[in-house]
């Protein structure tokens, strides 16, 4: 079952991304992942739409498309030029739908969050806030998010109002590397896929505080670079390093600076601390890979 579960969350995660997150009767009973699908159906995750599809391949010659049909029965049924009448259920007429708000709120559960907080749409169909995780002390604003790259503007917008800096994680049915470069690039998104599984009574979480400690990062890639300061992170190939709030102010200033070295009398001034007391090795105790590439001094004060 593990193989099937794998099969139906990537078509899951696979309709939520389309424009109509909807399949075609013909594609349930035609795909080759049929079992999947109707797993999916069976618990819950896809329903069946109130509208009967316009046309449908006849289930038992698979050459003519059919036109359904109601019958007295409360049933369906169809024509077909070669097969006469051909009776159909359900299934076979009506589309079926993903419903993005189910999916948030199984996610909210999974997540442990549901007796606390209510999943609440942000953007509707697109943007969701689960609640409030606390991570290593660390509060964060968990969301999911579905064809986000559409309304990134609008997505980032709500975002940066409803979480605190850097303490926002949305778990994305699109690929994170695809919104590497937009407006949504500096927040920590997370491909559903990587940290939610497919169980028999819903979903199970894996894997998500390794994203949380950023020790595993969408995308991959060896990056090194002070690009997300603003999330007081540095980043060194590709690994996040959090960072405490006065060594973000100081690698901000150098950063400014860009190059160009500045008197520690200026950084401590900046820091508000007593440049007596300031030195620059003790305050990155705790950051030593962080300093060893980012920072220079010379013997004369200056970074
Ligand atoms: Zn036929």
């Amino acid at each position: 079952m593990q193989g099937c579960n794998d099969i139906a969350m990537a078509l899951l995660c696979g309709l939520l991304e389309q424009p109509q997150r909807t399949l075609h009767a013909d594609g349930l009973r035609l795909s080759e992942y049929a079992d999947a699908y109707r797993h999916l159906l069976d618990i819950g995750a896809l329903v069946s739409g109130n509208e009967l599809e316009s046309s449908v391949l006849c289930p038992s010659c698979s050459e003519h498309s059919l036109t359904p049909v109601a019958d007295s029965a409360g049933g369906y049924r169809a024509y077909c030029f070669d097969c006469g009448w051909i009776p159909l259920v359900p299934r076979d007429v009506k589309p079926l739908s993903v419903v993005p708000g189910q999916i948030a709120r199984w996610l909210t559960a999974a997540l442990g969050l549901a007796g606390r907080f209510r999943c609440e749409p942000v953007i509707d169909g697109v943007l969701w806030r689960l609640g409030e995780l606390e991570h290593r002390r660390k509060r964060r604003t968990v969301f999911f998010g579905s064809r986000l790259i559409e309304q990134a503007a609008a997505v980032k917008t709500h975002v940066d109002r409803l979480a605190a800096p850097g303490a926002e994680v949305i778990l994305t049915t699109a690929d994170p590397t695809a919104m590497a470069d937009g407006p949504l690039g500096d927040f920590l998104l997370i491909p559903l896929r990587a940290v939610v599984h497919l169980r028999k009574a819903g979903f199970v979480l894996e894997n998500l505080d390794a994203y949380l400690d950023r020790t595993l990062r969408p995308g991959g890639g060896n990056e090194t670079s002070l690009r997300l300061l603003s999330r007081r992170i540095a980043l060194i190939e590709g690994e996040s390093h959090p960072l405490s709030p006065q060594v973000c102010q100081f690698l901000s200033l150098l950063d400014k600076a860009g190059g160009e070295p500045l008197h520690k009398r200026a950084i401590a001034d900046a820091l508000e601390m007593n440049v007596d007391a300031f030195k620059a090795a003790t305050m990155f105790k705790r950051h030593k890979p962080v300093y060893d590439v980012f920072v220079a001094g010379d013997h004369n004060g200056r970074y």
